[in-house]
């Protein structure tokens, strides 16, 4: 291939990734988590609750003792059982409840009580995998993460953004192909596209923006 091909063809590739994001853009303008908090600590608490379970049954949960100002200490005093007992309508409570009692302890001993700010810190506390640290990292940090989670996976591989079967490597591939300008609320927007159009089951191709550019779009 000419370079001059390829210069077209790379261009023709920014310009339509461009257009993809700066659509979802306007259609989710100021996206957030769909998790209630009100620190920094209590979102990294509601993203290691949150595997495999709905931000809804973590927030119903969690949003009363939110309310209180729980903090690190709060947690200790409790105990595992007691904090057991709050979120035993979540999936996976008892693993969970230790995850975060200890994840507790080391935050207290090692930073003050605060959450760390790198991945290598956050990734060394229990219950917390690469996943929950990107979303740390750009939720709270504001890096340029993205956090690949089934609605992230599955909108992005019809979009045609990737072809991987792993988060880690989708996650490379995404990094690699987005804008900087729109990280890291592109997030966000699978998500929220996802829950709302995109859907796993039966996506709503006649009612999505996104359908003239999409190589996925059902006619
Ligand atoms: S056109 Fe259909 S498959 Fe493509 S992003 Fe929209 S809902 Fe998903």
């Amino acid at each position: 291939m000419s370079r001059s091909k390829l210069v077209n063809k790379n261009a023709r590739v920014t310009a339509s990734i461009n257009d993809l994001m700066q659509r979802l853009n306007d259609l989710y303008p100021d996206p957030k988590t769909e998790l209630v908090y009100n620190t920094p600590f209590q979102l990294l608490v509601s993203v290691i609750l949150s595997a495999q379970a709905t931000d809804v049954s973590v927030n119903k949960a969690m949003e009363p003792l939110y309310c209180k100002g729980l903090g690190c200490d709060d947690i200790l005093d409790m105990g595992e059982n007691q904090f057991l007992a709050h979120i035993k309508s979540i999936g996976l409570a008892p693993t969970k409840a230790k995850n975060v009692l200890a994840t507790c302890r080391i935050l207290k001993e090692k930073y003050a009580g605060l959450i760390p700010s790198t991945r290598a810190g956050l990734e060394s506390l229990p219950g917390v995998g690469r996943k929950t640290a990107s979303v740390i990292l750009g939720e709270i940090f504001k890096e340029p993460t993205i956090a690949v989670d089934t609605h992230v996976f599955r909108v992005t591989q019809r979009l045609g953004l990737h072809k991987e079967t792993t988060p880690v490597k989708t996650e490379e591939q995404l990094l690699k192909v987005i804008p900087s300008t729109f990280l890291p609320k592109a997030h966000h927007f699978f998500i929220l596209h996802g829950r709302r159009v995109c859907k796993a089951q039966k996506p709503l191709c006649n009612r999505c923006t996104l359908r003239t550019i999409c190589p996925s779009a059902e006619q």
